[in-house]
């Protein structure tokens, strides 16, 4: 058993939406137990903001005054004794710099995490799902698919099935609705691409995709999921390992 003294203390911001926080919470938990064994549990400060203001943020464009409250977030964490900082989100990513900037821990960023565990897939392309912003903006896709050239490419859904995709996480994931229906619709999408466009794994680019539990339906296909990679990443962080 490994001494709780090495453990560092984690500053997460969640809330977007709560339900992938809540699967943040007792993965981080769990990870931090099975490595240090015992009662063993993640040190945490937690912050949870209220998800419908940054969803008006996000349709209004106002994106620099979400980064804003959540940079400021960050240093008043990072003033209670964080030794760093991780965003529970993929969307809000989009604001990874100015709360990288407000602090001088460490900011462990989800789209590393994913990368590395998409390398991992071995898989020469992936499919990405996520909301439209991080399908669609360079500051997700394009960075992560920079990031990965070489290695693999990096595609996506037809675009009204990737549509599809953004409305279940607002319309229904976000609000703790996991329908057969939707599952075996993504599900579908996935195949299609899978088989038509030579896609060997899938990238869930979304915190709240693995409530949809896609490797019951997909059993063949390698998932680099964003939430455990990055929960992976944080325990790792938490745990000096
Ligand atoms: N949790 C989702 C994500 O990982 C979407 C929620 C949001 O728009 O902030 O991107």
């Amino acid at each position: 058993m490994k001494d709780t003294n090495e453990m560092r203390t984690l500053a997460l911001i969640g809330g977007m939406s709560w339900e992938s926080t809540a699967l943040y919470y007792s993965g981080l938990n769990r990870g931090v137990a099975e490595k240090m064994g015992g009662l063993h549990s993640a040190p945490l400060l937690m912050a949870s903001v209220d998800f419908q203001k940054i969803v008006d943020y996000q349709l209004s464009d106002q994106w620099d005054k979400a980064g804003c409250e959540l940079a400021d977030l960050a240093k008043r964490l990072e003033d209670a004794g964080a030794d760093a900082i991780a965003l529970a989100v993929n969307t809000m990513h989009k604001v990874a710099d100015p709360i990288r900037d407000a602090v001088s821990i460490p900011f462990l960023d989800i789209r590393e995490a994913l990368g590395t565990a998409l390398t991992s897939t071995g898989a020469d392309k992936a499919v990405l799902l996520g909301t439209n912003y991080v399908a669609r903006e360079d500051y997700y896709f394009g960075q992560v698919g920079a990031r990965l050239a070489g290695e693999m490419k990096l595609s996506l859904l037809p675009d009204d099935e990737q549509s599809f995709v953004h409305d279940i996480i607002y319309g229904e994931l976000a609000k703790g609705e996991v329908s057969p229906v939707t599952r075996q619709k993504i599900a579908n999408g996935i195949s299609r691409v899978v088989s038509e466009q030579g896609v060997g794994a899938v990238a869930l680019a979304c915190t709240e995709l693995p409530m949809l539990d896609l490797g019951k339906l997909l059993p063949d296909l390698p998932i680099a999921d964003s939430t455990n990679a990055h929960i992976a990443a944080c325990v790792n962080f938490i745990t000096n390992s």
